[in-house]
């Protein structure tokens, strides 16, 4: 059995980073905060449906292969939630973290959700988007003979479905063991050995690509500086001595900047300058942000004066171990 580990999707990472800077009078704060939430609350409903994974007794190889982004001959992008992927079959897993009444219009497509003070909102049609991705691996793995399953899963045990689809099943997390289960029944004959099913998900996993966030926001329109966590990020803190210390509640952090870094790599960009770094940060002394520049050993190019310091994907990893 493998299990991969799932990662904060790049999104959900950008738009956090978002929801601590945006200026909250901004035009587009509350529709970049409804897509927060929305992302979030799906990303907590993938994680709750991952520890079904770990209680699988299966005695074969298998693969849960999380956030697995492939792009279609057409260059539009396939975002799959979960694959499982066994010499049997596989299946593709669409998760859904939404709570109230979830109805699927079978004519329209349409998908609502009501909630329980009555508000109705329509969601991306998850049978859909998993119908989509089927159709999708069925023809980038056609030389191999290996079904392809899909189901929608719901991560939150209250929701309500209604008028369910008959060609896609869509049940809540308590049914994906009995559904796995069928589905060993279904397809009882190995497609691949052991050996050959790692090499097809190597294979699989050289193809992925990581989508980029195509939004930018103009620096204008978000907070700058170190902001204190305590303070809800509403209050900035000002360095002193090597210390960040909030002008409001006098919380102090050494660890604080790596965050603010983050958020920095995230909306603006993956290279700074001391300048910009002081300009950011408001760091007055020169001296100051070239000793913090160089304590985090970031590569960089250029010649002293004119050095651009490049800020790795693993920032905060990186940055943990100068601390
Ligand atoms: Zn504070």
């Amino acid at each position: 059995m493998v299990v991969t580990m799932r990662e904060k999707p790049l999104k959900l990472l950008w738009l956090e980073a978002l929801m601590r800077r945006l200026l909250k009078d901004d035009v587009e704060f509350h529709y970049y905060q409804e897509q927060y939430r929305r992302l979030d609350a799906g990303f907590a409903g993938e994680q709750k449906i991952d520890r079904v994974w770990h209680e699988l007794i299966y005695p074969n190889t298998f693969f849960v292969l999380h956030n697995v982004c492939l792009v279609n001959t057409a260059q539009h992008l396939h975002q799959i939630d979960t694959l499982f992927i066994c010499p049997q079959f596989m299946l593709v897993i669409e998760i859904k973290n939404i709570h109230g009444r979830l109805e699927f219009d079978q004519h329209t497509h349409q998908c609502t959700r009501t909630k329980v003070d009555g508000t109705v909102e329509g969601f991306p049609n998850a049978l859909t988007q998993t119908e989509r991705h089927i159709q999708f691996l069925k023809d980038f793995f056609a030389s191999y003979s290996l079904p392809v399953e899909g189901a929608v899963v719901i991560a939150n045990p209250s929701t309500i479905i209604v008028n369910p689809s008959n060609t896609l099943p869509i049940f809540h997390v308590s049914g994906l063991h009995k559904y796995l289960q069928s589905l060993f029944k279904k397809h009882p004959k190995k497609i691949m050995t052991d050996n050959h099913l790692t090499q097809f998900v190597q294979g699989l996993l050289a193809k992925r690509t990581i989508p980029q966030i195509h939004t930018t926001i103009a620096p204008s329109r978000f907070r700058h500086g170190v902001l204190c966590p305590k303070c809800s990020y509403q209050n900035n803190m000002y360095f002193h001595r090597g210390i960040w210390k909030c002008s409001f509640c006098h919380y102090r952090s050494i660890e604080i900047f790596a965050e603010a870094m983050l958020d920095y790599r995230l909306l603006v960009s993956h290279c700074i300058t001391n300048q910009q770094l002081r300009a950011f940060f408001k760091i007055n002394s020169n001296d100051a942000a070239t000793r913090l520049l160089r304590k985090f050993q970031f590569p960089y190019t250029g010649t002293y004066k004119d050095r651009v310091y490049h800020l790795p994907e693993n920032l905060l990893e990186h940055m943990k171990k100068f601390y």
